[in-house]
């Protein structure tokens, strides 16, 4: 008897799960590795967010919530969307899932299903594929180029369509090239996708992640009709160092939120109660965190860069973005499984392949980690790219 679905068969582990979790545990054995890899940022959640969770936690708060959430926090929700992003989104659109993934999930559950193609724009974050696969619908990669700044045109996009397109899947700032998509970029892109009726999920988990001139832009925010087509992702994890929490959430047009709400209600409940008391602070409390944050990751930024610049036999853009570089090795002559294996074997460094997210001559490292460590790591990338 084959108790396993074909959909599930067909899908492959999360490979940033597995190498972090694996650094972690070769930490943990007391081994000295250099941990690259990380996609959490190195810092402990903000005290005034942990404080207003154990208030709540104290007070009782261990009941369930509607289903979508607080209103108060789906209320401050819409508020800092109108705040940040010039969004308006009513609390009825908005649904507090646990955790971005989820809300991705939950985006994609809603509205495509067999027989449908969604565009995802390579490298992509490891998990929409897979995602999409559990839907019966079908990835369709359309490559980005290192020159290009490792994004999507318009004309691409409207060159990947086929009748059976359904939606596009936008990350920006992007996991794990760390490109940014500038107002223009977007707008022509999402003018394609209004003459087309195609969705747009625009993931903007790492918004607070931006560097030098960029300003982050949301998808929605660009027209009328653009709103309309766009589910909007957001959450906690990366601007508040809460990826532990396990919050995030979806702003959705009114035609599509009470059927995400429905997912939610069938196979959630409700994101965790007391963790919610803590999103609430986070985004009516202190702000501060976000901006030392930033400047902390741009100053580690440019210090990766500046020494990446100056290695052999490795292709690096300059990210603007989150807190990743996606490094294109193809003069190695080495598929990305192989350059990570000798990178943890012989030199303990930690990175991520970069066939995780569609790319096998690259591998992505993040600097969500001490200069310490990355001086250390980068050194022996360095003495690795040499000696290959
Ligand atoms: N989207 C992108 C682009 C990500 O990199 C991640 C990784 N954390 C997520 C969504 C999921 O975030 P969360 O941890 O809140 O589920
Ligand atoms: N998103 C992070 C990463 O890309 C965390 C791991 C995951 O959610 O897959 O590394």
């Amino acid at each position: 008897m084959d108790f396993i679905s074909p959909t599930a068969a067909a899908l492959s582990p999360s490979l940033t799960l597995a190498i972090t979790n694996k650094a972690k545990e070769l930490k943990a054995a007391g081994e000295q590795v250099f941990g690259l890899a990380g996609g959490e940022p190195d810092k402990d959640t903000p005290e005034n967010i942990k404080a207003a969770a154990i208030k709540a936690l104290e007070e009782g708060a261990t009941k369930y919530t509607p289903s979508v959430g607080l209103p108060a926090l789906r209320q401050a929700i819409s508020d800092k969307l109108k705040r940040d992003n010039n969004l308006d989104y009513s609390i009825d659109q908005i649904c507090v899932c646990s955790g971005a993934k989820p809300a991705v999930y939950a985006a994609l559950r809603a509205t495509v299903s067999e027989g449908d193609e969604v565009i995802i724009p390579s490298p992509y974050w490891v998990s929409y594929p897979s995602m999409v696969q559990l839907c019966g619908a079908t990835p369709v990669f359309v490559e980005t180029k290192a020159e290009n700044g490792w994004k999507i045109t318009a004309e691409e996009f409207a060159n990947a369509m086929t009748p059976r397109t359904k939606m596009i899947i936008l990350t920006t700032p992007h996991n794990p090239t760390g490109a940014v998509y500038t107002e223009e970029e977007l707008r022509a892109i999402g003018e394609v996708a209004v003459d087309e009726d195609i969705l747009i999920i625009a993931d903007e988990i790492y918004e607070h992640l931006i560097y030098d001139e960029e300003k982050h832009v949301s998808m929605a925010s660009l027209s009328p009709d653009i709103y309309n087509l766009t589910i909007t992702i957001n959450g906690f994890s990366k601007g508040y160092a809460m990826t532990g929490w396990r919050l995030g959430y979806t702003a959705a047009p009114t035609h599509i939120a009470p059927y995400i709400k429905m997912i939610q209600d069938h196979c959630a409940s409700n994101a965790t109660t007391f963790c919610q008391y803590g999103a609430i602070e986070a985004l009516t409390g202190d702000q501060s965190f976000i901006s030392d944050l930033r400047e902390e990751y741009d100053f580690r930024r440019q210090y990766v860069f500046d020494r990446l610049s100056k290695m052999p036999k490795v292709k690096v853009v300059e990210p603007k973005g989150a807190f990743y570089f996606f490094l294109d090795m193809s003069e190695l002559g080495m598929d990305s499984c192989s350059i990570c294996e000798k990178l943890l074997d012989r030199y303990k460094v930690v990175a991520i392949p970069g066939i995780a997210f569609g790319c096998d001559h690259a591998i992505r490292i993040s600097y969500c980690t001490s200069l310490d460590v990355l001086k250390e790591g980068l050194d022996r990338i360095e003495e690795f790219l040499k000696k290959h």
